[in-house]
């Protein structure tokens, strides 16, 4: 069965897209079926797989006003090895536009009933704030994926997110699950980083994932040659690291369907 899971925080700049764009390859790299949502209208991920976003016809935001299909908007990500559906800064307007229309939150959930059981997970790449498109990745996932940077505020930021998600389970989605917290750009030296993290067990035990995303030159270095890390330099920190978050969640699934 299909898992989808939202990757989102509200802080901006904490590499939910680097996670985005490098878990859905090292999934791919696992013989996993994977799609990833573009639900920013940034378009980074769109351009961090290959892909050019200001050559698009359409985009998710067709598909989230109901006036594309999302089979004819989803792309290949030939560098990635798996699917995209692709935004650009035209996603922007959806926010507005979207507050008439009728099942505003429930709009992406309802567009990838369509494609869902052609994959094994689909990544949702969320903007940074807590709006309209969050809501609608947040309503269509199983599941959240948190990226974090272990900062001093980042656990002030991390209550708000927590509390959003509560009043979506309530609301909205209520089989919505945390499914994880993930350190990125960590440098092991820093030892305010070493006491955040610390912190973090401390709350969320067993939800932080024990793999770290290294703060690593080559996971900056790969958009901008519209590859993932492991294609761009496989033996890098970085790629391992993905690879080896890959292994954990693909751990964790098999876990969780044996006690089920
Ligand atoms: P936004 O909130 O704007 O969507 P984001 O949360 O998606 O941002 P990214 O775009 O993934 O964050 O990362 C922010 C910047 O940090 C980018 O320039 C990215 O290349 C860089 N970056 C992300 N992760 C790492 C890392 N582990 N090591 C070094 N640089 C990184
Ligand atoms: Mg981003």
């Amino acid at each position: 069965m299909v898992k989808i899971l939202a990757v989102t925080n509200q802080k901006g700049g904490v590499g939910k897209t680097t996670t985005s764009v490098n878990l859905a390859a090292s999934l791919a790299a696992t013989g996993r079926k994977v799609l990833l949502v573009d639900m920013d209208p940034q378009g980074n991920a769109t351009m961090g797989c290959g892909i050019d976003k200001r050559e698009l016809q359409h985009t998710i935001y067709q598909v989230l006003l109901g006036s594309a299909a999302i089979g004819e908007v989803r792309r290949i990500s030939e560098s990635g090895g798996f699917d995209l559906i692709p935004a650009n800064r035209e996603l922007a307007g959806a926010e507005v536009e979207l507050v008439d229309l009728p099942n505003r939150e429930t709009r992406l959930k309802q567009a990838l009933r369509a494609i869902q059981d052609n994959y094994d997970f689909i990544l949702i790449d969320c903007p940074p704030a807590l709006n309209l498109l969050t809501l609608n990745g947040l309503c269509a996932a199983h599941a959240v994926m948190i990226p974090m940077q272990c900062e001093y505020y980042a656990l002030e930021g991390l209550s708000d997110l927590v509390s959003t998600i509560k009043k979506v389970r309530a609301n909205l989605n209520p089989a919505l699950q945390i499914e994880g917290l993930l350190r990125t750009m960590f440098d092991a030296r820093n030892l305010l980083a070493q006491q955040v993290s610390d912190q973090l067990k401390q709350h969320f035990g067993d939800k932080v994932y024990d793999t770290i995303i290294p703060r690593n030159i080559r996971l900056a270095e790969a958009p901008s040659h519209g590859v993932p890390a492991i294609k761009y330099d496989r033996n890098s920190k970085g790629a391992q690291a993905y690879l080896a978050l890959a292994g954990e969640i693909l751990n964790r699934s098999a876990v969780q369907t044996a006690a089920a």
